[in-house]
């Protein structure tokens, strides 16, 4: 333990108390610096090294204390912001991020920009002081819920797809938005379609230059394949749901969080649920049954050594770097190998989703959220792609299309 262990462990013990209500444990870890101890001291954190960081989360975990907001907001928008915003967007938008009270989403995929980030065709023409969108995305998770969203869209298409991008922040609450959610397998509707009519943007909302909104992106993709690189945006982090009524006790927050995993998804994750499984179906003496656990096991702490190696990698530049490929893409085969093993322990009973199902859905939920990992935040092809160009330094995938104007691969 050093001093930032004892200081952490002294500030949780004196301020985690249940019966506080939820805003006031989110503003207190904001203001204290202990809930984004990564982020610059005054700006909600203490410049912690993400390993620091880590220790305090296993403190705060060790001690049952709730944690700080999650999700688009504070491990998408609030790194972006730190990196890219001027010291009056980072003002205006940081506080309702770190104390939880506002909502984000991304609204980067369309249909036809997916993998292929560069080629989204949502325009944003600037009118005065203004930007008006028009365009469609897909897949942004959470829009229903949002307060704000960050958007790329074309300003410029007379130059080559990646110069003619800008980033704005846009309210998602005015009559030129329209959500509309999509269905899921696990039968939730997380994530939907969003359609842009002339949406308004003001000027003051640019993050970044104008047309240079591509290299703002990539802050925010580093920052995403860090999180769920981590696992913590698969399976059972509802544990974490960003959206509460910020005045319930924080100990009502924690119980009903653990009632929802209980109806909803597995109480127990990773490793420790495929092992329960085993035990419980008395299979830990099946040969085939134990490779497949020593498997699971060995992804996982692969996982979380190729976790430590890429932070202490980022860790030289202090910045969110083309290696977190690697971690997300080792996360990936851990989870599609805990789904598969789940759903093979559990049986056939394993496919049917809902409580009513023998044994609860615990398997069902696994096997559907694996995918998660492996598509959002870019694929692990695309992974693959940028480990082999930008991390080992092979040949670039040939690409026709950088030098010719947007306009003409229309
Ligand atoms: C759970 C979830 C949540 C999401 N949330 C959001 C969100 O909040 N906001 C948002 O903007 N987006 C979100 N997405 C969208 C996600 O970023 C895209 O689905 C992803 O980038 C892939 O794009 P696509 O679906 O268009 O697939 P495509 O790009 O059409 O890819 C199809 C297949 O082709 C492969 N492929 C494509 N190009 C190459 C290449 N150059 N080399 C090798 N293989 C290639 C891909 O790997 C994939 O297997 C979410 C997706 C999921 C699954």
């Amino acid at each position: 333990m050093g001093a930032i262990d004892d200081e952490a462990a002294a500030w949780l013990a004196d301020n985690w108390r249940p019966e506080r209500s939820l805003g006031e444990w989110w503003s207190a870890l904001a203001e204290s610096g202990w809930g984004f101890p990564t982020w610059p001291a005054g700006r909600f954190g203490r410049g912690l090294w993400p390993e620091e960081a880590a220790r305090v989360t296993a403190l705060r975990r060790r001690l049952g204390a709730l944690a700080p907001p999650s999700g688009i907001g504070p491990n998408l928008a609030g790194p972006t912001l730190l990196a890219h915003g001027t010291g009056e967007q980072i003002d205006r938008f940081l506080p309702g991020i770190a104390h939880g009270t506002d909502i984000w989403c991304q609204l980067f995929s369309e249909p036809g920009a997916g993998s292929d980030l560069a080629s989204v065709r949502t325009r944003a023409v600037l009118d005065g002081e203004q930007w008006r969108i028009t365009g469609q995305k897909v897949w942004t998770t959470g829009a229903h819920r949002a307060r704000w969203a960050l958007l790329i869209a074309r300003t410029d298409p007379d130059v080559p797809k990646h110069r003619g991008i800008t980033f704005l922040v846009l309210a998602m609450d005015q009559p030129g938005v329209e959500v509309r959610p999509l269905r899921e397998m696990t039968g939730r509707a997380v994530f939907n379609e969003v359609f842009l009519t002339d949406a308004v943007v003001p000027a003051a909302n640019v993050i970044g230059a104008v047309h240079d909104g591509w290299r703002v992106a990539m802050t925010t993709l580093a920052n995403e394949r860090n999180y769920m690189g981590t696992g913590a945006s698969s399976g059972g982090s509802r544990v974490d749901v960003p959206l509460m009524d910020l005045s319930m006790p924080v100990g009502e927050v924690l119980a009903g969080a653990e009632a929802e995993a209980g109806r909803r998804v597995p109480r127990l994750r990773g490793y420790p649920l495929v092992q329960a499984l085993a035990v419980e179906r008395e299979l830990t003496g099946d040969p085939v049954v134990r490779q497949e656990l020593a498997r699971a096991y060995g992804y996982g702490e692969l996982g979380r050594m190729t976790g430590v190696r890429v932070q202490a990698a980022t860790k030289l530049g202090r910045r969110a770097g083309p290696e977190l490929s690697v971690q997300k893409v080792a996360t990936s085969r851990t989870l599609r190998h805990l789904g598969s093993l789940a759903l093979g322990l559990e049986g056939p009973d394993g496919m049917l989703a809902g409580m009513d199902a023998p044994r609860g859905d615990r398997a069902f939920e696994v096997v559907c959220t694996a995918f998660v990992n492996s598509i959002g935040g870019g694929t692990d092809e695309i992974q693959r792609n940028i480990i082999g160009e930008r991390v080992l330094g092979l040949p670039a995938e040939p690409r026709l299309d950088k030098d010719v104007p947007f306009r003409d691969q229309l």
